[in-house]
């Protein structure tokens, strides 16, 4: 069996490996992290209903429990045509197959320092909680949440932890019983955000909102970000003690010197198999990948998994000369457990259903659980779901 590298540690690239192991490959992963940091769950962090540590997953011990080797540097060129990638640390390194899961970054922003994305690096979080702290401790304030797209892409845009930071904010306020000192704003340049989800989904957010008291600044385009303002085109603006803004995504900046082709937002171009066009032996996954597919398409963590489970699958029939291919547009649909602090609300779409199932405390404990099943899962400490 040839091996496989793979670059990236998030939720891509380690069911990528899981995967590659499964089927008898040699892998070795790179991640500038020794850890996963489990994005859906980061949300609680700010919050504090979960500590940072909650939130990570040890690759060391992914790797031990899966036999693949882990490697910790910096991805800073790949040059396919070469079968080569290059790291920071330890040079540049040749490869049979590579699968590139590295993620996504954010469109950049006049003033954008003002603000942090819950979307961000995992330590920002740390710092949404510090400034929620200090609001706490004041007493009073006032907090917005806002989140773009890519105009290029629609595909580049995470609004949904945007919806849960403020529903999250919202509750603990009323159980501290100090909502009433707080003033919450929500804004976004669409003029009905989570559209994506559905229109059900629009119009229960829409009450959620209405019955939370969190004013929605919709449908205004962002000039800027100051210090205590967000200022939109029309030169209105919200006064803000602090802004938790979720910028438009688009592909990593260093890519734009390798030789990958990539989309008018800066994402790897794909075929259905998630082979890199143009590359046999070349495969991208995760966000990091330009999808395919319905206008409600994506980029999520399960759509991530898909993507990995179906590009191992496909090197494998490549390397036992069979054509038997998985096509990820085939099996991607729409999944959130969306959370509202106490309760939490199932949104699942894909070609014929358009479903919004209300789950009020368990949807919470729901979420919340998924967590630890995924660490669990993952380090074979119970039994996994299939596709889960
Ligand atoms: C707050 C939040 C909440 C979310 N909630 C949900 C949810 O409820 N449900 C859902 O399905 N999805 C959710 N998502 C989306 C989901 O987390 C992502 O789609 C998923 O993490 C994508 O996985 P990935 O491996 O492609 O990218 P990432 O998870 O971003 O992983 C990329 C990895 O590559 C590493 N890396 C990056 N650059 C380099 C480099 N140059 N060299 C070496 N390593 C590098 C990073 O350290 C990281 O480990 C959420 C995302 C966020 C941010």
């Amino acid at each position: 069996m040839k091996k496989v590298w793979i670059l990236g540690g998030g939720i891509a690239g380690v069911e990528a490996a899981i995967s590659l192991r499964q089927e008898g490959f040699e892998v070795s992963l790179v991640s500038n992290r020794d850890f996963v940091f489990i994005h859906p769950i980061s949300i609680w962090i700010p919050t504090r209903e979960k500590e940072f540590e909650d939130v990570c997953l040890s690759l060391d011990e992914l790797a031990n429990v899966h036999g693949f080797e882990l490697v910790i540097d910096e991805v800073v060129k790949i040059e396919a045509s070469k079968n080569s990638f290059t790291l920071k640390s330890a040079g540049e390194v040749l490869f049979d197959y590579l699968i590139v899961a590295l993620g996504g970054e954010k469109l950049s922003y006049d003033g954008v320092e003002n603000t942090i994305s819950i979307c961000g690096r995992p330590e920002d979080l740390l710092r949404i909680r510090d400034r929620i702290d200090e609001l706490l401790f004041k007493g009073s304030g006032k907090i917005a949440a806002g989140f773009a797209g890519n105009p290029v892409d629609t595909t580049g845009v995470r609004g949904v932890p945007a919806f849960e930071f403020i529903f999250n904010i919202h509750n603990v306020l009323k159980k501290k019983k100090i909502r009433d000192k707080y003033e919450l704003l929500f804004f976004a340049p669409m003029e009905t955000p989570g559209q994506k989800l559905g229109t059900k989904a629009v119009k229960e957010f829409g009450k959620f909102f209405g019955k939370l008291k969190i004013s929605t600044h919709f449908g205004k385009q962002i000039d800027r970000f100051e210090q205590n303002k967000v200022v939109f085109n029309d030169k209105t603006f919200i006064e803000t003690d602090f802004t938790m803004f979720i910028p438009g995504r688009c592909g990593p900046s260093f890519l734009q010197k390798s030789d990958l082709p990539l989309s008018d937002a800066g994402f790897i171009k794909i075929n259905h198999y998630c082979q890199v066009d143009g590359f046999v032996n070349v495969f991208a996954i995760g966000d990091i990948a330009s999808l395919d597919g319905p206008d409600w398409r994506v980029k999520q963590g399960h759509v991530a998994e898909i993507m990995a489970r179906n590009a191992a699958f496909n090197i494998f029939s490549i390397e036992n000369n069979s054509d038997a291919r998985r096509s990820y547009v085939e099996q991607i649909n729409l999944i959130y457990m969306v959370d509202m602090g106490n309760s939490a609300s199932l949104v699942y779409r894909d070609f014929q259903r358009e479903l919004l199932v209300p789950m009020p405390v368990v949807g919470h404990w729901i979420k919340k659980g998924w967590g630890r099943y995924y660490k669990l899962s993952r380090l074979k400490k119970i039994p996994r779901f299939p596709g889960a």
